[in-house]
């Protein structure tokens, strides 16, 4: 953390332009957007530099219209949306670079802000062009990003930018950035990894990265299935990849030569149908039936995590450890976010979670507000937890 310059380093910037980078590729239904939490994150670092004296320009992605210009990805209507949030003016010009760009922004009055249209409107943005840069580059004086949920790609305005220009990290970034230095990075020991969710195959490489980093990992949702059935349990027809019984093998093998701890249910909850209150029983291992499918961890399971959680001063969570969606398979998960929440509040442990599941997760447990940091960032988060360099992050480093 101590190698970014953060925007406070920045000083006066009266008749500076900050071209700041920000995620709004906000959930919108017939042009009105349905959830604003990155419109509300935004406000922190333009309010910054807008103090300081800056003009501000926001640049961000919508959709994936690749190169194209698609009306319906148009960012023209989060103008007015961000401006009730910021409660101040945000204008609004159709496009990221250019002589008419220049001039709307040298029109603006100080500490205006504005927004510049979708910039993978333009076909260098995802191929990290750097012409593109030049051109956008042309606009300010000083990049600042606030953007982390795009910064594992490599794109003009998540990282190219910042290799060509002053830059910073904004408020957003640099909160982010720090959360998750405190989970993974410099933890507080023990530190105990909760991942569940629905496949080992899409977080093959996180389990992989995750057991040579944690002192415990706790594994659970339907990925523990593949994990139960690689050590002789039956699953009957619980989701199970069984075609993954030798990764799973091995990522036990990878744990115990790192000396982590790998934690799966030791009682389950199963049914016959995969539907919200579907009649089901709590059961041991081994007595699921045939017809029956794993769709949630049991008490037992649920306490022994609780007990490891006392142990442990660090949890990173992501994914959730049962069918969370359809009650009551709920339960464990509600429960574990619970115990992770009551443990933090008391000031024993650190709690971070993440990844879009994970965050639907917490608000349905009722303790977003309680752990130390959600992070909204899904695939950014993902690869951060898979150990692999986020080009964004990367680009600021000084
Ligand atoms: P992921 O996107 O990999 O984090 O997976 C999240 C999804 O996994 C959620 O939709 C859960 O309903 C699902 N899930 C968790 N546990 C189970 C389970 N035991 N059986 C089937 N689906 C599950």
């Amino acid at each position: 953390m101590t190698s970014f310059k953060r925007i406070s380093d920045a000083g006066n910037l009266t008749g500076k332009v900050a071209l700041v980078r920000v995620d709004f590729n906000v959930p919108m239904e017939n042009g009105l957007v349905t959830d604003d939490t990155r419109l509300r994150a935004a406000v922190a670092t333009v309010q910054t530099l807008r103090t300081q004296g800056a003009k501000v320009a926001l640049l961000s992605h919508f959709g994936r219209p690749k190169g194209e210009r698609v009306a319906e990805m148009s960012l023209a209507p989060i103008a007015g949306a961000f401006a009730k949030v910021l409660g101040a003016n945000v204008s609004f010009v159709a496009d990221c670079k250019g002589e008419h760009v220049k001039k709307a922004i040298a029109d603006l009055q100080p500490a205006g802000v504005i927004l510049l249209e979708n910039t993978r409107f333009c076909k260098g943005e995802e191929k990290g062009d750097l012409e593109l840069a030049r051109q956008i580059a042309a606009l300010g004086d000083i990049f600042v990003n606030d953007a982390f949920s795009a910064a594992h790609r490599r794109h003009v305005t998540t990282a190219v930018l910042a290799e060509i220009m002053p830059a910073y990290a904004g408020i957003n970034m640099e909160e982010e950035l720090s959360a998750l230095d405190k989970a993974l990075g410099r933890p507080e020991r023990p530190v105990m990894a909760i991942v569940g969710g629905a496949k080992v195959s899409s977080k093959i490489d996180l389990l992989k990265h995750l057991v040579t980093k944690v002192d415990a990992l706790a594994i659970g949702g339907g990925m523990a299935n593949t994990f139960l059935f690689a050590r002789g349990h039956s699953v009957g027809k619980s989701l199970c990849e069984r075609d993954l019984v030798d990764t799973a093998r091995e990522i036990e093998a990878i744990a115990k030569a790192s000396g982590c701890d790998i934690i799966l249910p030791r009682d389950v909850v199963v049914a016959k149908e995969f539907k919200a209150h579907a009649a089901h029983r709590v059961c041991g291992l081994d007595e699921v039936a045939d017809d029956e499918m794993i769709l949630d961890a049991g008490p037992q399971s649920v306490a022994i995590l609780a007990t490891a959680m006392d142990v442990a001063k660090t949890v990173v969570w992501n994914g959730p450890l049962g069918a969370f969606e359809l009650e009551p398979f709920d339960k464990a998960t509600v429960s574990a976010a619970k115990a992770a929440a009551a443990r933090t509040k008391a000031g024993k442990l650190i709690a971070v979670a993440g990844g879009g599941d994970t965050v639907a997760a917490m608000h349905h447990a009722g303790v977003a507000d309680d752990l130390t940091f959600i992070s909204t960032a899904g695939g950014a988060f993902l690869e951060w937890m898979e150990g692999k360099p986020l080009p964004g992050v990367d680009a600021l480093r000084s």
